[in-house]
């Protein structure tokens, strides 16, 4: 399998707290990795490394490009997004009083060479992502679910090799979280890598075919969904005693 990003003992401190520690870790061309862990083991900081929002203290970040590996550690955002990482925030932050189509297409223009080009290639990305009947609504007025679609819309708006999504199915209902996971699916076959933080168990076993959780920064395992559901450290670090080990259907 070939890695499209790899850490190398990848660091990020805040004050006394080790966000990351020592993170080796590599995510493959075309996959959906799970990512998973308990609150403040670094989830949301390791997306805001790689994506050049948090500089690391130490360690390597390197992601394939056309010319083999590049070092992209400490690299600012914007530059990070030109090389093909795009991400989602925990907490969205489109611009409230533009339109859907207005916020897409101010993403797509960190990748496209023309307005005209950026608003096709941001209509493209509303279209795909079901989000056509709201394309002239200002994201202020947007119900959650198409404000999660907006989210997911400015990140692909960058044609991506690498989806950075932290927490995107929160607040969703039952319904609204099946067609999120659809449309992750639909995304992913379009050859994108995913990295999936996402706390709803049945989420992560659907969508991903390897997983791997943080506990306090450091890698605490990593697997099949199956395999990391019934290691008993993360059961006992994450999962907590109530939770009924359990094995996947057969394929
Ligand atoms: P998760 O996303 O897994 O819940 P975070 O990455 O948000 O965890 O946080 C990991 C640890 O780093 C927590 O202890 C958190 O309080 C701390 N942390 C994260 N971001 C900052 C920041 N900007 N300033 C200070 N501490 C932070
Ligand atoms: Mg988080």
């Amino acid at each position: 399998m070939t890695s499209i990003l790899e850490t190398r003992s990848l660091n990020k401190s805040f004050g006394g707290v080790h966000a990351l520690a020592d993170l080796d870790i590599k995510i493959y061309q075309g996959e959906i990795l799970g990512l998973i862990g308990p609150n403040g083991s670094g989830k949301s900081t390791f997306v805001n490394v790689i994506s050049g929002f948090h500089k690391p203290d130490n360690g390597e970040i390197s992601l394939l490009t056309d010319t083999g590996m590049k070092n992209i550690g400490g690299k600012i955002p914007a530059d990070v997004a030109s090389y093909g990482i795009a991400r989602t925030f925990q907490s969205s932050k489109p611009f409230l009083n533009m339109t859907v189509l207005e916020n897409v297409t101010i993403a797509a223009m960190l990748r496209e060479s023309t307005v005209p080009r950026s608003k096709a290639k941001a209509a493209e990305m509303i279209e795909f992502a079901g989000l056509g009947s709201f394309k002239n609504t200002l994201a202020k007025s947007l119900p959650i679910e198409q404000r999660k679609r907006l989210d997911l819309c400015r990140g692909l708006a960058i044609d991506p090799k690498l989806l950075l999504l932290d927490e995107v199915m929160a607040g969703l209902n039952p319904r609204e979280m099946e067609s999120g996971m659809e449309l992750i699916s639909k995304i992913n076959q379009r050859g994108i890598a995913i990295l999936f933080i996402e706390h709803i168990v049945k989420a992560v076993v659907a969508l991903c075919s390897r997983v791997i959780v943080l506990n306090q920064g450091s890698l605490l395992a990593e697997g099949t969904p199956k395999e990391v559901m019934n290691d008993d450290h993360v059961i006992e670090a994450y999962l907590g005693e109530g939770f009924q080990k359990r094995g996947e259907p057969n394929a």
